[in-house]
C-alpha cells in the first residue's frame, strides 16, 4: 500500500533538491497534514496526509475550500516521503514537476471516525478527518469517485459543515504566502 517506487522512478536526485525516497518507521500520534502550492505547468495545490510512514498525495487543481458547498476535485498522485512535508524550492526545468513549491499550509490531522481506522477508511475510499492547519481547520471529507481497483484516481475534497465552515473565506486567494517562510510562490521563481 505504501509505495515510493513511483516517486523514485519519476525523479533524478542528482538534479532535483527534493527529498529522497524513504519510508518512515514507527508509530506516530500526530499525523502530518500539509498542502503545497506548486507552480508546475499548471498551478495546483498538493494535499498530503501521513499514513503508514508515507504521505498519501492528491493534486487539487483549484485548491481547497472552506465552503461545504464546494466539491474540489483531488487527483491522487504517487506517495511521497514524510520529509517532503517541509520541502520548499524550485524543481529544475526538465525534471518531473518542474517549477516552484511552497508550503501553503501545514499542521496535523486525525480520524473523525471511531469505528474505522484511517487505513481501512482510505481503502474504502472515504476519509473523514479533522484538520488542524494554519489556514484550514475542521472537518473535511476525501471521497474516491472512481471505482475500487480502478485506474481512475479522482477523489473529491469537501469541507464538512461544522463551526469552522465559512463560505465567505477564500484562503487560496487571500492567504497566498508560505506558512513556514512567509514567501509567495513568485518570490521563489525570481531567485
Ligand atoms: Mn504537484
Amino acid at each position: 500500500m505504501n509505495d515510493l517506487k513511483e516517486y523514485k522512478k519519476k525523479r533524478d536526485f542528482m538534479k532535483t533538491g527534493e527529498p529522497r525516497a524513504k519510508v518512515k518507521k514507527g508509530k506516530n500520534t500526530d499525523l502530518i497534514y500539509v498542502i503545497q502550492k506548486h507552480k508546475a505547468t499548471n498551478l495546483h495545490y498538493d494535499l498530503r496526509l501521513e499514513l503508514n510512514g508515507v504521505l498519501k498525495s492528491w493534486a487539487v487543481p483549484k485548491g481547497p475550500s472552506t465552503d461545504p458547498s464546494q466539491k474540489k476535485l483531488a487527483v491522487q498522485t504517487e506517495d511521497h516521503p514524510i520529509d517532503y512535508a517541509d520541502f520548499e524550492g524550485v524543481i529544475p526545468e526538465g525534471e518531473y514537476g518542474a517549477g516552484a513549491v511552497i508550503v501553503w499550509d501545514k499542521g496535523t490531522y486525525r480520524n473523525l471516525k471511531h469505528d474505522i481506522s484511517l487505513e481501512e477508511a482510505y481503502g474504502k475510499g472515504k476519509l473523514e478527518i479533522f484538520i488542524e492547519g494554519v489556514k484550514l481547520k475542521g472537518g473535511y471529507v476525501l471521497l474516491r469517485t472512481g471505482k475500487k481497483g480502478d485506474s481512475d484516481r479522482r477523489w473529491l475534497f469537501i469541507k464538512i459543515k461544522d463551526r469552522y465552515a465559512d463560505a465567505r473565506r477564500n484562503p487560496v486567494e487571500t492567504e497566498p504566502n508560505s506558512v513556514i517562510s512567509n514567501k509567495k510562490i513568485e518570490d521563489l521563481e525570481e531567485t
